[in-house]
């Protein structure tokens, strides 16, 4: 048998709990965002597991659509979230994606498929300046207005200045989904359907007592464990469990780590949880200075993956 690094096990079930739970909650049509392959989770295997329970799916780029087959395989409608590529209305419509217009001269060329307006509430990259909200949707002939706000208010302002027109309007990703007011006509979220989804472990290949500095940076501890993954499968130093005791990364390599023993009792073969149970991304972000997203994509391709409920 192969030794072994990460083991990656995601629970579609939960994935199904999660948004079933967000759709009861916010009682409006919600939009699966399975961009960048569901954030690693598998979009042929997410989509597949929640298909019913959602309105539609949102990826960044157009080609994610047509190559996850979302349409095909699901029978629901994909809006892309990214820059329009107006060269390609037929893509658009054989695969039923709604591209997201940010200028008249992408509005006018996508007309056709009924693109979506993408309104800058801030983030100043491809979205529709506020003064030119108008001029783009009626060159589209959008039923659609979205924005990417970050605060409850910015979906507050994309009503002010588009409701009660007919137009279907959304603006929360995850983070807006405590606030009812961010809700509109549909969510957007992401990070929060995936939630306790996934589960990486990997085995302790070696256990040490240590002999004075070790590894690269000289770390010194009693015991120490090595792990076969590193900074190529997405790990860095943070936190980390060992038979159900919070122990640390403490140095990472290429394809290998090292984790803290010194105050538990562990043998080859222990396995080290990397995420899942009280492991959670936001604990993990917080140590490794990111956002949990980024946490999320890194440790879920860290090995390959395997799938229950
Ligand atoms: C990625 C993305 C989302 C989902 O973000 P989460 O914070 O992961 O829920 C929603 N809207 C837009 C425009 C996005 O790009």
């Amino acid at each position: 048998m192969p030794i072994s690094g990460a083991r990656v096990l995601i629970d579609l079930g939960h994935l199904r709990t999660n948004v079933a739970t967000i759709a009861h909650r916010t009682g409006v049509p919600l939009l699966a965002v399975v961009k960048a392959d569901a954030y690693g989770l598998g979009i042929e295997q997410v989509t597949d597991a929640i298909r019913d329970l959602v309105a539609g799916w949102c990826v960044f780029r157009l080609d994610e659509a047509i190559t996850g087959r979302l349409y095909e395989r699901t029978g629901k409608r994909t809006l892309a979230l990214g820059p329009a590529e107006p060269q390609r209305v037929v893509h658009y419509q054989q695969h039923r994606v709604t591209p997201s217009v940010a200028t008249v001269e992408a509005a006018r060329a996508l007309r056709i498929v009924e693109p979506a307006l993408n309104v800058d509430l801030g983030m100043q990259r491809f979205a529709c300046p506020p003064d030119q909200v108008e001029a783009v949707l009626s060159a589209g002939d959008c039923h659609e207005a979205f924005a990417h706000a970050t605060r409850p208010e910015q979906a507050q302002q994309l009503k002010c200045m588009l409701g009660g027109r007919g137009l279907m309007l959304h603006a929360a990703g995850s983070s807006l989904l405590e606030y009812p007011e961010a809700w509109l006509g549909a969510v957007r979220p992401g990070l929060a359907m995936y939630v306790g989804c996934v589960r990486v472990t990997a085995p302790l290949i070696e256990v040490r007592d240590s002999a004075g500095p070790t590894g690269y940076s000289g770390f010194r501890g009693r015991r120490h464990g090595v792990i076969l993954v590193g900074y190529s499968n997405g790990l860095r130093k943070g936190p980390c469990l060992i038979n159900g005791t919070p122990s640390r990364i403490l140095e990472v390599g290429m394809q290998s780590a090292y984790v803290d023993l010194s105050d538990i009792s562990a043998r080859p073969g222990d396995e080290v949880l990397l995420l899942g149970d009280t492991l959670w991304v936001p604990d993990i972000a917080r140590e490794w200075q990111t956002s949990p997203q980024e946490v999320l994509v890194n440790l879920v391709r860290s090995g390959p993956r395997e799938y229950v409920g």
